[in-house]
């Protein structure tokens, strides 16, 4: 779904970035606006007219969908969910919260806002195109707000579908939630919602079609594919962290890795582990105190004709570099750590002795043996 991305700038602090896949929609919306749209509507302005109504019509409406995003963005900030920054793809936008809500009140405004802020920004385009209408400006103007009025409002409305991921079926969830007490059964009813708004999306994309709406129609098949397949993996996602939230370090962690001393050289450790053995990254313990990690990425970082004489010492990644956990730690928040860490691996300390080692890989697959013995 998303192809690399670069980033716009930040506002308010929240860093904004534009997904690749978001120049198709962006280009396809111009092309609606300048050449149906608007000729469509207002049939006596002229062609430069059509081509500024279109460029200003796609630029307020993206920054219509920003703000939408913002608000999102502002109210979870101020409600201690901490939010990573704003991305524009081919559906929208979205912003990105690094964990989710801790009530159902908290979640049921962070979610609610989105759609209360389109409603609004849809009154301030019908207020200036009133006003514009009033004091008799030319219709490329009125007709430009006039019509993001409309669109914000379809935007609310839309959002407002009780289909989980959208914002109506996180308003959804939020009651279920704050009813049954139970996050998770009230992600699943909300995820079911999100399923079927994605169904009827779909089946409504190809009445489109066959009533000869061929772009409008595949969009709509295209959106309800998505709600769908964000859906099902919303859910799956929410188990995954329900689950890792209850899961302590040391039942994921290898135990007793193989080690490797700070004071051998480079090249010792090429030829008698990562070519001898079967890791690519090894613990560094002096006295028996992890102090680092040693990996054959940090090794290729030095020049080979210095692998005689450098230690690993000076090549390993530091402790402080925070990739120690502790035994009893959730696994939530070791997951957290194996994302942030450039090693993709914590190693796990209890009482300053290591007693294991943490990977992406470890995780991978123990997930996979619960969810077989679970059979989900
Ligand atoms: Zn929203």
């Amino acid at each position: 779904m998303t192809m690399g991305r670069f980033r716009l700038g930040s506002i308010l602090g929240f860093e904004i970035h534009i997904d690749y896949s978001w120049f198709l929609i962006f280009v396809l919306i111009l092309w609606t606006f300048t050449f149906g749209v608007f000729p469509g509507f207002y049939p006596e302005l002229g062609p430069s007219a059509y081509v500024a109504m279109g460029i200003v019509g796609t630029l307020l409406f993206f920054a219509s969908l920003l703000a939408h995003e913002l608000s999102h963005a502002v109210v979870a900030r101020r409600r201690g969910v901490e939010v990573e920054g704003i991305t524009l793809f081919i559906f929208g936008g979205m912003a990105h919260m690094s964990a989710e809500s801790e009530t159902p009140q908290d979640e049921f405004v962070i979610a609610g806002v989105g759609p209360l802020s389109s409603f609004v920004i849809g009154a301030i385009f019908a207020a200036i195109w009133w006003v514009g209408r009033t004091l008799g400006w030319t219709e490329a103007v009125t007709g430009v707000a006039w019509y993001l009025a409309l669109i914000n409002v379809v935007l609310a409305v839309f959002n407002l579908l009780p289909g989980f991921p959208l914002d109506g079926g996180r308003v959804f969830r939020a009651i279920v939630w704050r009813i049954s007490g139970d996050m998770t059964k009230a992600t699943r009813v909300a995820a079911n919602g999100g399923k079927w708004v994605g169904y009827l999306l779909m089946a409504f994309g190809f009445l489109q079609l066959l009533a000869g709406n061929l772009i409008g129609g595949i969009w709509m098949i295209f959106i309800g594919w998505f709600v769908r397949t964000a859906a099902l993996g919303g859910y799956a996602h929410h188990l995954m962290h329900d689950v890792m939230k209850r899961v302590r370090a040391r039942q994921a962690m290898s135990p007793d890795p193989d080690t490797v001393g700070p004071d051998l050289t480079l090249q010792e450790f090429v030829d008698d582990y990562l070519l001898a053995r079967r890791h690519q990254a090894y613990p560094v313990l002096a006295d028996g105190t992890p102090v680092g990690v040693i990996t054959l990425g940090r090794v290729k970082g030095v020049a080979r004709d210095a692998w005689p004489e450098r230690r690993i010492r000076d090549a390993m990644v530091p402790a402080e570099e925070g990739i120690l956990v502790g035994p009893d730690q959730p696994m939530d928040e070791v997951l957290e750590k194996l994302r942030q860490s450039e090693l993709r691996r914590v190693l796990v300390v209890e009482d300053g002795r290591l007693v294991g080692i943490i990977t992406g890989h470890d995780v991978a697959g123990w997930l996979e043996r619960v969810r077989q013995l679970e059979g989900r």
